[in-house]
């Protein structure tokens, strides 16, 4: 019996361990492209890992030593990009998974970077913002010989954000000693960010779900729409649909979950969220639980809050037609597998939520001209590169009758592989 439920656990680990389920994704995708097994061995391999130590002197006085990541999966397309975590739970598994995303993700909207992720094990929660500050500046100095604009271009991640960014760029600055503002995105505009940085992920959910929809033929004014999440990504995707015409019938936050079967007035509950910090307590809308969410009526679901949300355990489960990936791995390979067969159709995360490096590859592009275009430039350029890129997944998908999952990871990976087969082995 409890042989049975180690064996029952250690496959539902599995299922849940991000570096496999990206492998799961990366192996069906080479298969459909005839990939040889070289090439496969080289794609599957991070090209360089950095594991550094962070000691740091506390506000009481005593010294405590941080442990710090640096993934760069494959730089053969430019420089690496990819965000910056601090979180007890980084794990350096984790960080590879979110790195091979980033190269797929760069690959698969064609702009010219390759994948990189970095992690601090730390609680933000239980830190100072001079303790914070340390341990970036320290953590930065330690990774510095490996980053540079046209080597890794570190952006915010889970609980890292334009502050972070900015003592980013000021500590490489101070090394190198000279300003160089492209050395990270995601910074504050007054020291180089990009307008329509802040919504460019949200934005490009919105785009996705709106190219999905007009695949499936559906009505975006009666289709009911569920986000999980109300951060950056799904908070922004839920404002820019509700001003298309969407009816989000439910959002939620780490705490619970609302709905309003009529149409939650989304702008009040973003200003709700302003004031309160947490959606609780909002008063035009039934309360439920967050278990309860991702299985309630609706013809689109987009989960925007975190990885594995979707699993073997939920996905007969949920009721839309139309998922699109607005967090990082909300769908495990198994669910993921489940949903195809159920003619469920999903915009994968390394499409739908690109929109953010796109516009950190904007920002990249704009702090080395020295510059800087207005927001309509911005929106109306990232529209161009989420809306042809749907294309090219879709068209893909249709070509080989694959889900627009392992379509978008045929394109990705077979134009990482073009580079490597024109560039040739270095030796
Ligand atoms: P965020 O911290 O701004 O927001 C996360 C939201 O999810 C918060 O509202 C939080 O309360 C909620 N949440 C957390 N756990 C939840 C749960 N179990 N149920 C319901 N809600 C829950 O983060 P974000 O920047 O919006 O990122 C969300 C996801 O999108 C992550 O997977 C991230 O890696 C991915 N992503 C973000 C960006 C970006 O530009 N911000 C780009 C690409 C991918």
């Amino acid at each position: 019996m409890s042989g049975g439920t180690v064996v029952a656990d250690q496959s539902l680990q599995d299922e849940l361990n991000p570096f496999l389920a990206m492998a799961k994704r990366f192996d069906v995708a080479s298969d459909h492209l005839g990939l040889d097994q070289g090439v496969r061995e080289v794609l599957r391999t991070p090209d360089r890992e950095l594991t550094v130590a962070i000691p740091i002197l506390m506000d009481d006085g005593t010294t405590r030593v941080f442990t710090g990541y640096r993934v760069q999966h494959n730089f053969s397309r430019g420089p690496c990009k990819g965000g910056i975590r601090f979180s007890p739970d980084v794990h350096l598994d984790e960080v590879r998974a979110l790195a091979a995303w980033m190269t797929w993700k760069c690959s698969v909207v064609g702009i010219p970077f390759g994948g990189a992720k970095g992690g601090v094990i730390c609680d933000p929660r239980e830190l100072s913002q001079g303790e914070l500050e340390r341990i970036t500046r320290r953590y930065t100095a330690s990774i510095m010989d490996i980053l540079g604009p046209d080597r890794d271009v570190p952006a915010p991640d889970m609980n890292t954000n334009e502050q972070t960014m900015a003592w980013i760029m000021d500590t490489y600055s101070m090394h190198v000693r000279r300003t160089t503002t492209a050395i990270v995105t995601g910074k504050p505009i007054a020291i180089g960010g990009s307008r329509g940085r802040t919504e460019a992920t949200g934005r490009g959910v919105m785009i996705s779900t709106r190219e999905g929809m007009r695949r499936l033929g559906m009505d975006p004014g009666v289709a009911r729409v569920v986000v999980q999440g109300s951060g950056n990504v799904g908070g922004i995707a839920a404002l820019l649909l509700h001003r298309e015409g969407y009816k989000i019938v439910s959002i939620s936050d780490m705490y619970g979950t609302i709905l309003n079967d009529g149409g939650l007035d989304v702008p009040a509950v973003m200003t709700w969220l302003k004031e309160h910090r947490r959606l609780e307590g909002y008063p035009e809308a039934e309360h439920l639980a967050n278990k309860e969410q991702l299985e309630l009526p609706c013809e689109i679901l987009i989960p925007a809050a975190t990885e594995n949300q979707i699993t073997s355990r939920n996905a007969e489960r949920i009721k839309a037609k139309l998922i699109v990936e607005g967090a990082n791995g909300p769908t495990t390979a198994e669910a993921s597998k489940m949903l195809d067969d159920d003619g469920v159709m999903v915009v994968p995360d390394i499409l739908a939520n690109a929109g953010g490096v796109t516009v950190s590859y904007f920002e990249w592009v704009q702090d080395r001209m020295g510059y800087f275009w207005t927001e309509d430039v911005v929106n109306s350029r990232l529209e161009q590169v989420m809306a042809t890129s749907f294309d090219d997944v879709f068209g893909v998908a249709k070509e080989h009758d694959v889900s627009l999952r392992i379509a978008a990871y045929m394109l990705a990976i077979d134009r990482v592989a073009t580079v490597y087969r024109l560039r040739g082995i270095f030796a």
